[in-house]
């Protein structure tokens, strides 16, 4: 069929990439393909590229100024991952030399073995010693302005806070067919953040005489931000899992404001702001004597004032949360316990809760203490919103504030601390949708 209508068809495809490989070679004084021997062990590959037997014995033949090196290089087997912790720093990590010859593979085991521990233990193989460099990019980082999700990356993966927000290294923009799990809560955000938007400006609480009309406009507000969303991604409009993914977002708009009409005391809703740009600066004592300034930055997505004239903010999230993974300070633990947990744990309840702390800090540094931080979860609207119980800061009698800033005092040392590398997280789960997987091979 494709032939009949003159389309392109798998050789013509195939006749491409021919034409792009040796085009590429065209002029070059030197070329390094490498590949996986056929038959390695551990792995799924075939026989060489017809590239390569073409270039040895038809190219080759041809062209007397031309020098061919089949050159093979042995690795170590692979290290098991649980094995007790030793950290290689990464500039002693060996240099294969594809220039050595085959024959000198014994000499790369040598080199190899100087810096993997023997008997196959972890070799953390990217580890980066904070040194002067980086502890200057550091500060600036924290001076500059660290928000919510960063401090998060931190705690969760120093390596991938390092690739992110000091060495910058970005995705390469890529046309992808389906938004994805945070493009889907983009639009959800927005479309949120528009209906709402007439009730701040007026400064008109929402009741429930206006909930109809709300429900009646999301439709037409999700197809808009979807849009908006799938052109920035370059992703295709709504089609396939898009147009599901609208459909769902549609929904849960709906159904989150029709649980406002039945939910107690969620109507009126008296809205302060949304999507406000908060920012807090605090002045850390370092071991230097030096008092650095660390400045918090962050967007809440709404704050609203309570009927008793007291703030809420409030953080939309399009996953699913529980009301139970808000509460940090497990039975029979000390509030010291909870609160050296909300400044190390790596769990995702408590990166939300230490999301909701940091907002509800900056909130009150600019003289608007809010009395409640709750998650609205779309994926569990019965539950309302969900406070996230922050009672063991100040469980033995320190103010909020004092007590936060001591505890954001520990953190920037942390960071700053220069015994405490910069380094991949053990916990490989992390590793799944992380856009760094290739450069950490995870
Ligand atoms: S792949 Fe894993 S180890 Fe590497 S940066 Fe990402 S989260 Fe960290």
């Amino acid at each position: 069929m494709l032939t009949e209508f003159r389309m392109p068809t798998y050789a013509d495809h195939e006749a491409a990439t021919s034409y792009q490989f040796w085009r590429l070679l065209q002029r070059t004084r030197r070329v390094d393909l490498v590949h996986v021997l056929p038959g390695a062990e551990g792995t799924r590959t075939g026989e060489r590229s017809r590239f390569l037997l073409q270039l040895a014995n038809d190219l080759l033949p041809q062209n007397p100024g031309m020098v061919l090196e089949d050159l093979t290089a042995v690795t170590s087997p692979p290290i098991p991952v649980a094995a007790p912790k030793q950290e290689v720093v990464a500039d002693k990590a060996p240099e294969f030399d594809f220039n050595s010859r085959a024959n000198q593979s014994s000499a790369l085991d040598s080199e190899l073995d100087e810096v993997m521990p023997s008997g196959h233990e972890l070799m953390n193989d990217l580890v980066l010693e904070k040194d002067h460099g980086m502890l200057d990019a550091l500060r600036e980082v924290l001076i500059k302005g660290l928000s919510p999700t960063g401090l998060n990356e931190y705690l969760n993966c120093s390596l991938k806070f390092y690739f992110n927000r000091i060495a910058r290294f970005r995705e390469a923009e890529e046309v992808e067919e389906a938004l994805g799990v945070d493009g889907f809560g983009t639009v959800v955000h927005e479309v949120l953040e528009e209906l709402f938007a007439p009730f701040q400006r007026s400064g008109k609480p929402l009741t429930a005489a206006g909930i109809p009309d709300l429900i009646k406009a999301a439709p037409g507000l999700v197809a808009k931000a979807l849009r908006k969303e799938e052109d920035d991604r370059h992703a295709r409009a709504d089609e396939g899992l898009n147009h599901v993914l609208g459909q769902v977002a549609t929904q849960l708009v709906r159904r989150y404001f029709e649980s406002l009409l039945t939910q107690p005391n969620a109507l009126p809703l008296q809205i302060q702001s949304i999507e406000e740009g908060l920012q807090a600066t605090i002045y850390v004592a370092l071991p230097s004597g030096e008092k650095l300034p660390v400045s918090l930055i962050g967007f809440a997505d709404r704050v609203d004032q309570l009927p008793d004239g007291r703030l809420r903010v409030v953080d939309y999230k399009t996953g699913l949360v529980h009301a139970h993974e808000l509460k940090l300070q497990k039975r029979n633990e000390t509030p010291a316990e909870a609160a050296e947990r909300l400044i190390r744990e790596d769990t995702s309840a408590a990166d939300k809760v230490r999301q909701l702390w940091l907002y509800r800090y900056m909130l009150e540094q600019g003289g608007r203490p809010a009395a409640d931080a709750a998650i609205i979860s779309l994926r569990n609207i019965p539950a309302g919103p969900m406070s996230a119980d922050m009672s063991f800061l100040t469980a033995d009698g320190q103010s909020f504030m004092a007590r936060s800033e001591e505890l954001l005092s520990q953190l920037v040392n942390r960071i700053l601390n220069p015994t405490e590398a910069i380094r991949k997280t053990d916990d490989l789960e992390k590793c799944q949708y992380c856009p760094y997987r290739g450069i950490c091979a995870r």
